[in-house]
Parts: structure tokens; C-alpha cells; sequence
């Protein structure tokens, strides 16, 4: 008996030192949130106060009865300062008409956001330099940036660019995954349409520079990317894309991208999506891919795209071992960390758009990044960089150079 016991003593003071270290990591990564400015480019609430039958983005929602992944009280719970909310349109027809119904789309859009900050004014305030960002969080409010997924609203009109930065908007990703009038995508099956960015989209990015509007290369096609950081005369983002060394996926970007991003003062934000963290078996990769094509149509119905997304998720759970943890999500940050150094990754969760980490089901649970960062041995003052310091460096850039531009 005397055996045994000594071994289970052993392994019970195991158990608990590790759990005292866990318990002592979360009470750091709490104080830690309650300094530092967090920021996240690239969330899809949009989509849900779009779709979803009354869907408010002021009250708490249960990730687990409804599949939503944020709202404004479990942004606050999770310590998430401010994020990127996203007019994100599918691609669809290139023609006059076309062009025109994506403006009217991403105006509603637009009018949404605003609506629902107006009305949930004591938590939230729409936000659009990294000054107001900090100002805003010292009050004690949720930050509401706002992006655009995929240039097609632009339109053949550039003009169209002031209107949208009038409305908040800093940053655009300039296709999504279909190739547009302003560039290749990433994930166009057709293939490449401008070997990289058009004549229009090259008008755009000094557009953007001069009003300052980020420019965000995630979706892009790699030619696209380089063509980006030819024309751009500021830093640019990507504002949710991964790493192509550790998961092999066209979306994600190989490490020279990610140097060539890091010497022009860029930020690379790490997606959540679990197919661009961790690479899943062939077969769940095809049927993933199949899906989630089918919800990118533009003419998909809302029922329709929630069977889809459904079904995505079924599938994840059919192969646990594909699901990928905050390990994998940290692996990503890690990788642009070694190497390009500490300056030049986010964190763009993609949360409602495929954000999908086992452990940070919504925006209530992303001190777990904070807590295994810590675990590795991240300083606060790296910490406070990766969840968002280099983020507003990169538009207190580009806002600083569109303010000599309008002066000259
Ligand atoms: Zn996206």
C-alpha cells in the first residue's frame, strides 16, 4: 500500500503546483487586461446585426445556444478593448448595377454600426484615430473601429473613398475571395485576373494614403501583396491572415512576405480560422473548402448560409484532432516573432466570420492568448505590443501622413 501512496502524494503536489501556476498566470493576464489597450482587426458582428433576427449587439448573447462570438458584454467581460467591426461584402457582379447594389449594401452596413453605437452609447463610441482609441478605453468604453472586407463597394469610383472615410472607415482589404476591379485574390479559382493589383487598385492605394485609410492585403493574392507594399506610402496591415510556414494555405503569408510587411513598418494579425492555423486532414480541408465557398456566394440566403456554417462546424467535430488550440494560435505568433521580431503582429480573431480555437469560443474567453503568451515568457511589454500597440502605430502612421499630405 505504502507503495502506492507515495507516488499519488507525489502526483497530487503535482497537480496542484500546476494548478496554483495556471490560477497564478490568469490573475497576471487579469491585471495585465486591466492596463493595457487591446485591439482585434477583423470582427464579422456586422454579419449577425445584419442577419439575425434581432440579434442586439448591446446584450450578452451564449456562444453556445446561438454560435455568435461577440457582443459588447463579453467584450467587456474578456478584456477586448476595441475591435475593427467589418462591412464585409461577398463578391458579387462587377457590372454598373452590381457595383451600385454593393454601395447601397455597405452604406447600410455602415448606418447599422452607427446605429448601434448610438444606441448602446454608455458602452460604446465609434473611434477612428489610435488618440481617440486611447481616450475612449481611459473613459471606460468599448472602441468600435470600423473596416471594410473587399474593395467592390469602391466601385470604379474612387470618389467613393471619401465618402466611406467620412463614415469612419480605416482600413480596406482591398478583394475578398474572388478577384475584383482593384485586385487578384488569394482565393479566386479562376486564378490570376491582373497578375496582382489593376491600374485602379494602384489609384486606390494612393487614394487611401492620402485620406488615411490602411490599406489590409489579407485575402490577397501574393502578387497583389507585393504590388501593395510597391505602391504603399505607409505601413500596411493584414488585418486577419496567418502564417504559410506553419499551415500551408494560400490565405496565410510566407515568411518573405511577412519580412517584406515587417521593413515596411506593417502589422501581420493572426486568424483564428482553424483551417489557417493548423492544417486539417485532406479530406476535411476538401469539404471545408466546398462549404465555405458555397457561403461566400453574394446571392446566398441567410437560411442557407447558416445551414452551411453548421455544417462546417460538424465536421471540426467529427476530427478533434484538427481543432486547433491557443498552443496553435500562439505557435503563429511566435513564428513572426522569431522572425521579424516583436513589432509587427496583431491579433485579427475573425470572430463571426470562422473564428474557430478550441478554448476562446467568443471575445468573453481571449485572456487565454494573454495567459499562454505569459506561460512562454512574454513581458507585459510585449504582451501590450501584440495585443495592440503595434496595431495603432501602424494608423497613428498612416493618420500622421495623411495629415502632412492635406496641409501641403
Ligand atoms: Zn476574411
Amino acid at each position: 500500500m505504502k507503495k502506492l501512496i507515495i507516488p499519488l502524494m507525489i502526483f497530487a503536489s503535482f497537480i496542484s503546483e500546476a494548478q496554483i501556476f495556471q490560477k497564478h498566470l490568469m490573475r497576471k493576464a487579469n491585471r495585465i487586461h486591466k492596463k493595457i489597450f487591446t485591439v482585434d482587426t477583423h470582427a464579422d458582428v456586422p454579419i449577425n446585426m445584419m442577419e439575425m433576427e434581432g440579434f442586439d449587439v448591446g446584450k450578452k448573447h451564449n456562444y453556445a445556444e446561438d454560435g455568435t462570438q461577440i457582443d459588447f458584454p463579453r467584450m467587456k467581460e474578456g478584456g477586448m478593448d476595441a475591435m475593427f467591426f467589418a462591412v464585409y461584402l461577398a463578391q458579387g457582379k462587377r457590372t454598373q448595377e452590381g457595383d451600385a447594389e454593393a454601395k447601397e449594401k455597405a452604406l447600410a452596413i455602415f448606418n447599422k454600426i452607427h446605429e448601434a453605437v448610438k444606441a448602446n452609447a454608455e458602452q460604446a463610441t465609434l473611434v477612428r484615430t489610435a488618440k481617440e482609441a486611447y481616450r475612449n478605453h481611459k473613459n471606460g468604453k468599448i472602441g468600435v473601429f470600423i473596416g471594410m472586407e473587399n474593395g467592390w463597394p469602391i466601385g470604379k469610383d474612387l470618389s467613393n473613398l471619401t465618402l466611406y472615410y467620412d463614415l469612419g472607415l480605416r482600413y480596406i482589404t482591398l478583394a475578398h475571395s474572388y478577384n475584383n476591379d482593384l485586385s487578384d485574390s488569394s482565393g479566386d479559382p479562376e486564378g490570376e485576373e491582373h497578375g496582382g493589383l489593376s491600374d485602379l487598385g494602384k489609384q486606390a492605394v494612393a487614394e487611401m494614403n492620402r485620406l488615411g485609410i490602411m490599406v489590409d492585403v489579407s485575402h490577397l493574392s501574393d502578387k497583389a501583396f507585393y504590388d501593395v507594399i510597391k505602391e504603399s506610402k505607409t505601413p500596411v496591415i493584414a488585418s486577419h491572415s496567418s502564417c504559410r510556414a506553419i499551415c500551408d494555405v494560400k490565405r496565410n503569408m510566407t515568411d518573405e512576405m511577412i519580412k517584406a510587411l515587417a521593413a515596411n513598418g506593417g502589422v501581420i494579425h493572426i486568424n483564428f480560422v482553424a483551417d489557417f492555423l493548423k492544417k486539417p486532414s485532406n479530406e476535411v480541408a476538401i469539404s471545408i473548402k466546398t462549404i465555405r465557398m458555397q457561403t461566400m456566394k453574394a446571392d446566398i440566403l441567410p437560411e442557407d448560409k447558416k445551414k452551411l456554417n453548421q455544417e462546417l462546424r460538424q465536421i471540426k467535430y467529427k476530427y478533434p484532432e484538427d481543432v486547433p488550440t491557443v498552443k496553435d494560435v500562439v505557435n503563429h505568433i511566435e513564428h513572426v516573432v522569431q522572425i521579424v521580431g516583436i513589432n509587427h503582429v496583431g491579433i485579427g480573431m475573425d470572430m463571426d466570420g470562422g473564428s474557430d480555437v478550441l478554448g476562446i469560443e467568443d471575445v468573453s474567453k481571449i485572456k487565454q492568448v494573454t495567459i499562454e503568451l505569459l506561460r512562454r515568457g512574454y513581458s507585459k511589454k510585449s504582451i501590450k505590443k501584440i495585443w495592440g500597440r503595434n496595431t495603432m502605430r501602424v494608423l497613428e502612421e498612416v493618420t500622421t501622413y495623411a495629415q502632412k499630405m492635406r496641409k501641403r
